[in-house]
């Protein structure tokens, strides 16, 4: 069995307590696929150690040489990108085709970052006063805890970390439990891209263990965040009690709206693929559909004979097209959830049930499942499955739509089908949501656009594209003075308006020290 390490300060070590935790095959439960460190605080105090060790020479290494080493990352995890996919596919679940997708995003990432080594703009502006500059120029935050979901493991931790990166941050990560394999393959290209030994560190470990201690400790100095809503508040609320930067992108309850001029073949489409594509385990999944009365019933017919048409299978074979759930807690909350529904009223139209047996061994198997008969208030239609679920509503018009789809606390994506150029761009200013698509399932987001939520499903910053630049540097605010002498903004005003000055008084055109300090009693 294979023994996996930390990464602290260039050096792989088990943690300091000995302890270990299994990785799992979430296909076939009976596989282990490797022990790691379960890491504690005293793990994550060294980890942060050496971050902060190792981040005074990397954030004066100027930001285009930076982004070198991201490119050099990117090319390797290019050269490894099918061995990188398998890795993914045996601990996460996910078809290999699949994991190739995540790696793919998180290169693809890697040369958007290289690229922003060299676009790390401050800005200059016009003073207020003659003879002075005025521009802001940006700087790292300091040390970076990244902590991250296990359904997009290389993914999210390029897009998390390279940012951080190519803006100068040391980096500490926790691996998300379920996934901490791909962590240790990122780690050593990091390595082997020439990343200087502390910039990037690893700990593996639980979140109310070693993830916890990281949000508490006082020498990270921000936090990015990719989980639930509930851990986000948590998080948050840990944060804010020391007054660390927190970027947390949380879950969603994501709709596609289908009108009655929409193309339904392509709805269809887009819904079977955003709600049961990776089982459902996309933050950006499609949870709910709103139909127009017109065509719900056309529109369920084709649904549901392209839901009878999924295959569900293991991550080894890339013809499935659902495949397992990632762990059993995980399995056993999305059949309470059908559970729940069904007894509250709700009609099961298909799925609802674990697969097992057969070829589906111990896998964490639950067939595609679309529940209608369920009304706006019911914990169905409310709250995030993260599963192969999906709720169906009927509108009676695109009013009635936007009012349901908006009746969430959660907010991630949205999605419109239509063929009304009008209604279309509508619904970018009616959808509360962070991210919107016409004609499209309520995922795809590329590196180079912000990404990110409203209400509960987001807090602090977008992540990705330029948004991400921003979100990993302090911005600092700088003048020079050229003028030989001491002015001061405040009086510019004042010194332009000598007829509200008191009768006798002497005024200057330029403000001079006197005008800037007392020396009398004002009485
Ligand atoms: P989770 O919140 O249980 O865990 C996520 C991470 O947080 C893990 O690494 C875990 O170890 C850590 N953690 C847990 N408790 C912690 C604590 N008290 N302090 C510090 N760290 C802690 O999430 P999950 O259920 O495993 O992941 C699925 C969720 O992630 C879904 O809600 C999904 O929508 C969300 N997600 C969001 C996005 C996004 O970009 N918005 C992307 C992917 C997944």
């Amino acid at each position: 069995m294979t023994e996996f390490a930390n990464l602290i300060g260039g050096n792989w070590v088990g943690a300091s307590s000995g302890a270990t935790f299994e990785n799992i095959n979430p296909s076939d439960t009976g596989e282990v696929l490797g022990i790691f460190p379960r890491s504690r605080a005293e793990d994550v105090d060294s980890a942060v150690g050496a971050a902060r060790a190792a981040l005074a020479a990397w954030k004066s290494v100027p930001p285009p040489e930076r982004g070198k080493i991201l490119r050099a990352a990117g090319r390797i995890m290019e050269a490894k990108k099918e061995e990188l996919a398998r890795v993914i596919s045996r601990e996460n679940g996910k078809t290999v085709k699949g994991a190739l997708g995540d790696v793919q995003s998180g290169i693809d990432m890697a040369y958007y970052a290289a690229e922003e080594g060299r676009r790390w703009f401050g800005k200059t502006a016009h003073s207020g006063l003659r003879k002075r500059f005025a521009m802001t120029k940006r700087y790292p935050v300091g040390v970076v805890g990244v902590i991250t979901s296990w359904n997009f493991p290389m993914a999210i931790t390029c897009w998390k970390t390279f940012p951080a990166l190519v803006c100068g941050n040391a980096v500490v990560l926790k691996s998300e439990e379920n996934t901490p394999e791909t962590a240790v393959h990122f780690a050593r290209i990091m390595e082997e891209a020439g990343l200087p030994p502390g910039v990037l560190n690893l700990v593996h470990g639980f979140g109310a263990e070693a993830g916890d201690a990281l949000v508490r400790h006082p020498g990270v100095d921000m936090i990015s965040f990719t989980g639930s809503s509930a851990t986000g508040r948590i998080i948050g609320a840990n944060c804010a009690a020391r007054l660390a930067k927190a970027s947390l992108e949380l879950g969603g309850k994501n709709a596609v709206l289908v009108m009655d001029d929409a193309d339904l073949d392509l709805a269809a489409d887009g819904v079977v693929c955003g709600a049961f594509s990776i089982s459902g385990q996309r933050c950006t999944a499609t949870s709910r559909v709103i139909v127009h009365e017109a065509v719900y019933d056309a529109f369920l017919e084709k649904l549901l004979s392209r839901t009878s048409g999924q295959r569900v299978g293991p991550g080894s074979d890339d013809s499935s097209d659902i495949t397992p759930l990632i762990s059993e807690r995980q399995m056993n909350r999305v059949l309470g959830y059908v559970e729940r529904a069904k007894a509250g009223g709700a009609r099961i139209l298909c799925g609802g049930e674990r697969l097992s047996g057969g070829a589906y061994g111990r896998g964490y198997y639950v067939a595609p499942t679309i529940i209608e008969n369920v009304t706006p208030d019911m914990e169905i239609a409310r709250e995030e499955v993260f599963g192969p679920v999906l709720v169906l509503f009927r509108a009676a018009s695109y009013e009635d739509a936007i009012g349901m789809l908006n009746d969430s606390t959660l907010a991630l994506s949205a999605s419109l089908f239509t063929r009304d150029v009008n209604r279309a761009f509508s619904f970018f200013d009616d959808a509360e949501a962070g991210v919107c698509y016409i004609n499209a399932p309520t995922f795809g987001s590329e590196p180079h656009m912000p990404f990110g939520g409203v209400k509960q499903s987001g807090l602090g910053y977008r992540e990705a594209g330029w948004a991400a630049i921003e979100a990993f540097s302090e911005v600092k605010t700088l003048y020079v003075d050229y003028s030989a002498r001491i002015q001061n903004v405040q009086f510019v005003e004042e010194a332009k308006l000598p007829p509200a000055l008191p009768r006798g008084r002497k005024i200057e055109l330029e403000n001079s020290p006197r005008l800037c300090h007392g020396g009398g009693r004002l009485s």
